[in-house]
């Protein structure tokens, strides 16, 4: 006889085969013994394409999809219902079918609060962003979890930083004043894509930070940014990218695979083996 049909999600980007979100979900099902696939979907970077896309993959029964550059503002734009997180970031990471068509949310906030909880002791009032893209702003959206009165934003493009800052409540200062602004933070996160692999580094002097800091990259590749590896050589709290990326994965995870999984140890050094043999 056969059993029930597999259950279907995947991941939706352009480029796609670079993304760890397949190894993760299936490592999870695989675990829970829950028979399902989750897969990437490699979608040309047009909206017309990421709705086409978005089309079949309801019409073959996916519960959802999780969507990454650069179709975040797409699967805003495609669903016919959102979160307040995803209006809030004015982009979606998740994109779960249903009846209606699809609700988008967005769980990179989520992410970013568990990454810093595993962090035992997070205190202090006053955070600086850099960066203020889409993810930036999931960061900064974070802020009341995570118990920061106050985010300091600061942009290569001034105009970027002022809009964030506008609409979430923040303060914008110039890219070149970050040094400074460092002194009097509790928590800095680099959400640029400075210090990606192929991408320059971040130029960043944490002389001023202070010992109680904790130094934040959301980049992931590498795991260890050179700067996660200066704060840490101060010895300085840090947070890398890997560990937002495992726990910004569990929401959908358990909406569409139907279980709660576990963020363990043992999963990261699955990630970390795989990050390891792609930088080689
Ligand atoms: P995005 O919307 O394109 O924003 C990119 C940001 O990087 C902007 O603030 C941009 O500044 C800045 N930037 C790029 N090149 C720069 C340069 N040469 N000098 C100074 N600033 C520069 O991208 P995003 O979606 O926010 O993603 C940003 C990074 O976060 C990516 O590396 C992505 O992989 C990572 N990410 C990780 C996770 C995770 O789970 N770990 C989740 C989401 C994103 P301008 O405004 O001046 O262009």
């Amino acid at each position: 006889m056969a059993g029930p049909d597999p259950i279907l999600a995947g991941v939706a980007g352009w480029p796609v085969s670079h993304s760890l979100s397949p190894l993760i979900h299936n490592t999870w099902a695989a675990r829970a013994g829950i028979p399902g696939y989750y897969v990437p979907l490699a979608v040309e970077p047009f909206y017309d394409a990421f709705a086409r896309a978005m089309d079949a993959a309801r019409t073959l029964g996916f519960r959802g999809v999780n969507v990454t550059i650069p179709h975040k503002e797409h699967a805003l734009k495609y669903a016919a219902a959102a979160s307040g997180r995803a209006c809030a970031a004015g982009a979606a990471n998740m994109l779960t079918f249903n009846s209606d068509g699809a609700l988008a949310d967005n769980s990179d906030i989520a992410g970013f609060i568990g990454a810093v909880r595993e962090q035992s002791s997070v205190s202090g009032t006053t955070a600086l962003v850099l960066g203020a893209g889409g993810a930036a702003r999931g960061v900064t959206l974070a802020r009341k979890e995570l118990g920061f009165e106050e985010i300091v934003v600061a942009n290569r493009t001034r105009a970027k930083a002022d809009e964030l800052a506008e609409g979430l409540g923040a303060a914008a200062i110039d890219w070149d004043d970050r040094d400074q602004a460092l002194a009097g933070a509790d928590l800095i996160v680099n959400t640029t894509s400075l210090g990606m692999s192929g991408e320059p580094p971040l130029a960043l002097s944490l002389d001023a930070a202070r010992a109680g800091a904790i130094i934040a990259d959301i980049v992931y590749a590498p795991l260890e940014t050179a700067l996660l590896k200066d704060a840490k050589t101060r010895g300085l709290r840090t947070v890398d990218g890997l560990a937002m990326l495992i726990h910004q994965a569990v929401p959908a995870f358990e909406s569409w695979f139907g279980a709660r999984p576990q963020a363990d140890a043992h999963l990261r050094a699955l990630l970390t083996s795989a990050l390891k043999v792609r930088g080689r």
